[in-house]
């Protein structure tokens, strides 16, 4: 399949509309991450984000709308919670699930009873969605298992030739994927942490908004089972910004032949040793985190992850909790 490459042109996007609504597939970005974008109401499109990603049946999609209103299209019940996030959280990094109608299919939801829904904030995401003028079903636009790309060159690392079309738009600026807020029980769930955080959402909606923390329990948010985000290198990971601990480590490392790379905060603390900024903060380490992992991954063999969370610590903001979600799964829970 040859991948066309189209620009934020009324030409381009118009283009892209009309390849969604012929069943094609268009890589597009966001404020989190690039989307892999199908027409939520055509199953056999639908089908082939999967074939494309390589990603597993079960693992549900999320339906991205321009427009408040198509919500009201694609769930069947709105409760007090969910109408509070509607009116004073979207736009923004959030997903929400809600139960579902027969509009949206189960190849949609992987059978689930219930679908997730996303108005995503930027405009070039919306601008994208107002031209295909259905829902859009979409996952990160990475192949299954591999860092989500937040520009579009690491899409086309990842998809070129396996889909139809990719719009070339900005890099994406919060760069870890949107917080999904589960609403289908009576006390919301955060199944995945992201920029929105659950004390935010605990404050908005005057309910204590628990985090899913089990990654192994039984839950209604498959994904979160898979391996994900992993770079093609060995990755370990340190809470405690020990730089003691991580000098011996990376020191041990080298001895043993590999060339590793310390990821942490600070790099000017670890001496003459190989050393890369995590991030000032919680939102520069989120922004930077997946494009940092395929550069990493790309010059070195061995990737010695840092990130602490301390209380009144650099890490410790809206953003934090998600970044260490992804960096604890692209380690594989290897903490050091
Ligand atoms: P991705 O787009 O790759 O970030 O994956 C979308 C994620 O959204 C899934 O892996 C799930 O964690 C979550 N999700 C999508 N639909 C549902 C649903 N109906 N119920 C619970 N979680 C969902
Ligand atoms: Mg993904």
């Amino acid at each position: 399949m040859n991948t066309s490459y189209l620009h934020f042109n009324e030409r381009d996007l118009a283009r892209a509309g009309e390849l969604i609504r012929s069943g094609k597939l268009v890589a597009f970005p966001t404020e989190t991450v690039y989307g892999l974008g199908a027409n939520a109401l055509d199953s056999d499109a639908v089908k082939s984000i999967y074939a494309a990603k390589g990603r597993p049946a079960d693992n549900p999609l999320i339906v991205h709308v321009f427009d408040k209103a198509q919500i009201f299209d694609i769930a069947a019940e709105l409760g007090d919670y969910a109408k509070r996030v509607i009116d004073c959280v979207m736009p923004a990094p959030i997903t929400i699930v809600l139960p579902k109608n027969s509009l949206i299919s189960d190849v949609v939801t992987a059978g689930l009873p219930s679908v997730a829904v996303r108005m995503p904030l930027s405009q070039q995401a919306r601008s994208f969605l107002r031209a295909a003028a259905v829902p859009v079903a979409a996952p990160s636009a990475n192949l299954s298992g591999r860092p989500s790309p937040t520009c579009w060159q690491r899409v086309r690392e990842d998809m070129d030739g396996r889909i139809s079309a990719v719009l070339c738009g900005e890099a994406c600026t919060v760069g870890i994927e949107s917080t999904v807020l589960d609403l289908t029980q009576p006390v919301p769930l955060v199944l995945r942490p992201g920029a929105v955080s659950a004390e935010y959402l605990s404050e908005l909606l005057g309910v204590n908004v628990e985090v899913l923390s089990d990654p192994t329990s039984k839950v209604n948010s498959p994904g979160v089972r898979y391996k994900h985000y992993a770079p093609k290198v060995p990755m370990v990971l340190d809470l405690d910004d020990d730089v003691d601990k991580l000098c011996a480590f990376y020191d041990a490392k080298l001895a043993e032949g590999f060339r590793p790379v310390l990821w942490v905060h600070q790099p000017h603390r670890f001496g003459n040793r190989r050393a890369v900024e995590m991030g000032a903060d919680d939102l520069q380490a989120a922004a930077n985190l997946f494009e940092t992992m395929r550069l990493l991954e790309q010059d070195y063999d061995f990737i010695i992850a840092s990130f602490c969370r301390r209380k009144g610590g650099a890490y410790d903001g809206p953003a934090g909790r998600g970044v260490l979600d992804r960096l604890m799964r692209a380690c594989g829970h290897n903490v050091i």
